[in-house]
C-alpha cells in the first residue's frame, strides 16, 4: 500500500478547521473496527477521523508505506510498472484507491474574476479570518457550500450564495439521523447495476448536511434567516459583472419535491418493515422560501465582493496514470471497480458498486467484491503460466 503522504492524508491536509464528518459516529466503521466512543450520534472532528483511520491502519496490519508518491503507472505485457519517489515496482494487479476528491473542481469562470477579488477553494480555506474583510460570494450550495456560507456569515461578513442544483435533506427525521433512514431503508445499499440512471447517480451533488453537536439542520431557509443572500447559478462574467441564472423558484421546488418523495419512501418502509412504532411521527418541513427579489448580476469591480469561495465540487487526479482508462471528463472507465484494463481495479469512487461507495462505511462491501474479482483474475492468470 503506497501513500504519498501520511495515513489519513486527505483528512489531515485537505479539509477546513471546523469540518466534522456529516456521517454520524455509529456509521464510522471499517472492516474489524467500529466506533466505540460515548457519542454514537455525534460527528467526528478532523483530528478524530485521523485518529480513527490511524487506529484502523494498526488494527488491520495493512502494509502501508508512507511517503511514497506514485508518479507513473504503465502497462507492459501482463504487468504494470510503477514509478515512485522511492523506485520502481512491477505488479500483476493494481488497485487505484487514490481518492475521488483530489482537487477542487473549479469552473473556467475563475479566469475572468478580476484580480482584486481573492479566490479560494475548500483545499485552501481553513477559517474565516483568512479572508479579507468584506463581502464573500460562495459558489455552490451542496455540503461544502452551505457549511462555508454559514461559517463565513457567522464571522460577520456579508455572504452571497450562488445556488445551483442541490440535494436538500433534514438532519434528523422522525427522531433519527436522516442517514439512519438511508441505511435502514436500503437506499445506501442500492447497487450500481440496479440503478435507473447510473451516470446521474454518480454525478449527484452531496446533500446539504452538516455534522454539529446540536444535530442541527442546515438548509437554504436557515441560511436566509442568518442573512445570507441567495442568487442563482453563476452562468457567466461579462464586463466584470457576475451574471446569475434566474429560476430559483423552480430549483427550490424541485429540491423540496425530491426531499418529500424520499421522506415518503422512508414512511412507507417504516410501515412495511413494522418499524413505525420505533420512530417519531411523520414530519413535513417548511418549503424553501424564495426571496422576494433576487439579483441577477453583481458588479465584481464595485468592492462589494472581496472574495469568491468555490464550493463547486471535487474531482480525482489521475495525471500519474499512464494507462488509457480515463475518459474525457477525467473519470476512470470501470465496471463496478474493474477498470477497463485487465488487472487494474478501483475503490472509493462515487457509486462504484453501491450508493454508499464513497463513504467510510461503504468501503467494506465494495472492497470484498472487488478483491474477489481480483483474486479470480490472478487465479486464471496463474492457469496460463
Ligand atoms: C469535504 C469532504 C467531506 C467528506 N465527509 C465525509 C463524511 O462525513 N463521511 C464519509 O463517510 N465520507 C466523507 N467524505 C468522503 C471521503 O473522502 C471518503 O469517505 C474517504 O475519505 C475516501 O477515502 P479514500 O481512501 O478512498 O480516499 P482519500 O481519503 O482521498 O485517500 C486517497 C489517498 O491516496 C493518496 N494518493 C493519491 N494519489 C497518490 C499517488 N499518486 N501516489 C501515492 N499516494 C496517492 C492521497 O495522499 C490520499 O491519502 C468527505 C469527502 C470530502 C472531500
Amino acid at each position: 500500500m503506497l501513500e504519498r503522504g501520511e495515513v489519513a492524508n486527505s483528512w489531515r491536509r485537505e479539509r477546513w478547521d471546523s469540518l466534522r464528518l456529516l456521517t454520524p459516529n455509529w456509521q464510522s466503521r471499517l472492516p474489524g473496527l467500529r466506533y466505540d466512543g460515548l457519542e454514537p450520534d455525534g460527528y467526528m472532528t478532523m483530528s478524530e477521523v485521523t485518529e480513527f483511520i490511524e487506529r484502523f491502519a494498526k488494527v488491520s496490519g495493512a502494509p502501508v508505506r508512507t511517503g511514497v508518491n506514485v508518479t507513473s503507472v504503465r502497462q507492459s505485457g501482463d504487468r504494470y510498472h510503477l514509478t515512485t519517489s522511492r523506485g520502481e515496482i512491477a505488479a500483476r494487479t493494481v488497485v487505484i484507491a487514490s481518492g475521488a476528491c483530489n482537487q477542487p473542481a473549479v469552473p473556467a469562470l475563475r479566469d475572468a474574476v478580476p484580480p482584486a477579488v481573492e479566490q479560494l477553494t475548500p483545499f485552501g480555506y481553513r477559517h474565516p479570518a483568512q479572508l479579507p474583510d468584506g463581502g464573500v460570494l460562495v459558489v455552490g450550495a451542496s455540503a461544502t457550500g452551505v457549511q462555508l456560507a454559514a461559517e463565513l456569515r457567522q464571522s460577520g461578513r456579508p455572504v452571497t450564495l450562488s445556488v445551483g442544483e442541490h440535494v436538500r435533506l433534514p438532519r434528523t427525521y422522525r427522531g433519527r439521523d436522516v442517514l439512519w433512514w438511508m441505511a435502514e431503508a436500503g437506499v445506501w445499499d442500492q447497487r450500481y447495476d440496479e440503478l435507473e440512471d447510473l451516470t446521474r447517480a454518480r454525478r449527484l451533488p452531496s446533500p446539504q448536511l452538516v455534522g454539529t453537536p446540536e444535530r442541527a439542520t442546515l438548509n437554504l431557509n436557515v441560511l436566509t434567516s442568518m442573512g445570507v443572500e441567495l442568487v442563482g447559478r453563476w452562468a457567466a462574467i461579462r464586463d466584470g459583472r457576475a451574471l446569475f441564472s434566474g429560476g430559483l423558484r423552480n430549483m427550490f421546488s424541485l429540491a423540496d419535491l425530491k426531499m418529500v418523495r424520499l421522506l415518503d419512501t422512508f414512511d412507507e418502509w417504516a410501515l412495511q418493515a413494522g418499524r413505525d412504532a420505533e420512530v417519531g411521527p411523520p414530519e413535513r418541513f417548511e418549503r424553501t422560501r424564495v426571496p422576494d427579489s433576487t439579483r441577477l448580476q453583481l458588479d465584481l469591480g464595485s468592492g462589494e465582493i472581496r472574495a469568491v469561495v468555490w464550493a463547486t465540487g471535487f474531482r480525482p487526479d489521475y495525471r500519474w496514470l499512464d494507462v488509457p482508462v480515463v475518459d474525457a471528463k477525467g473519470q476512470l472507465r470501470h465496471d463496478g471497480g474493474a477498470v477497463d484494463s485487465a488487472g487494474l481495479y478501483a475503490l472509493g469512487l462515487p457509486v462504484l458498486r453501491r450508493r454508499k461507495s464513497t463513504f467510510i462505511c461503504g468501503i467494506e462491501d465494495d472492497a470484498r467484491e472487488v478483491i474477489d474479482h481480483l483474486t479470480r483474475y490472478l487465479a486464471t492468470r496463474r492457469g496460463h503460466h
